[in-house]
């Protein structure tokens, strides 16, 4: 098992070099060529698992090696985390990945100062991390446009319907400017597979693949 066994692009390599990543992890090694291959994707895993750079480095391998283009602010991708922490997290580990590539990842979290992070956006963003609420009020206030979200993930999809935003995913992913299932690819994570998340996947994703580890 190796990282080289599937094609990334020389830059994403060297970062993985970097963060001392040797080997990739069961999450990693299965959900990486899946979405390689533009297949949607329903994955159970643990945090701890890996799951972070299982969807990072597919996601910013296909948009470095697509071409990234100018940041706008509408982002290619977008990570939507339950939590600041994770969602803090998740960035600064696109930030890693993305070192040297022109790829160009933000955050957005509640319960910070909004006016900082409007600016940040204004810089423009390829890959954008978000928390559902602080989201909604951005797409509001007509900071971020989700016209070009070709890729579209949900991290521990369990843990944000539990925190009550089952609405605001809904009104990102249910907007008429966002691509729709089929158009875009679409990944959910979630530790639990209860019947709320069985529907979101049926709503959400198109012919997925079912991966748990
Ligand atoms: P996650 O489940 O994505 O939150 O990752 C859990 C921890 O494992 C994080 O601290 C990662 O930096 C680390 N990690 C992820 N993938 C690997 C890997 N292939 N090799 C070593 N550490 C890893």
């Amino acid at each position: 098992d190796s990282f080289q066994d599937v094609e990334m692009g020389e830059i994403i390599m060297s970062n993985i070099a970097l963060t001392r990543y040797t080997r990739p992890t069961p999450v990693q090694k299965y959900a990486i060529p899946i979405i390689k291959n533009k297949r949607d994707l329903m994955a159970c895993a643990q945090t701890g698992s890996g799951k972070t750079a299982a969807f990072l480095l597919p996601v910013l391998s296909q948009i470095y090696t697509e071409g990234p283009g100018e940041a706008l602010q509408y982002p290619l991708a977008l990570v939507l985390a339950p939590t600041r922490e994770l969602a803090l997290q998740i960035y600064e580990e696109a930030r890693k990945f993305a070192y040297r590539s022109r790829v160009r990842p933000c955050v957005v979290y509640g319960g910070a100062d909004i006016g900082q992070q409007i600016r940040d956006l204004e810089r423009g963003c390829h890959l954008l991390v978000a928390t559902p609420g602080r989201l909604v009020d951005m797409m509001e206030r007509g900071k971020i446009g989700l016209d070009y979200c070709n890729y579209l993930v949900l991290d521990e999809a369990d843990r944000m319907l539990d925190m009550g935003f089952e609405p605001q995913i809904r009104r990102i992913v249910e907007q008429d400017t966002m691509p729709p299932k089929g158009i875009r690819q679409t990944m959910m994570f979630s530790a639990t597979f209860p019947k709320e998340i069985q529907i979101l996947a049926r709503d959400f994703l198109e012919e997925y693949i079912f991966l748990a580890v």
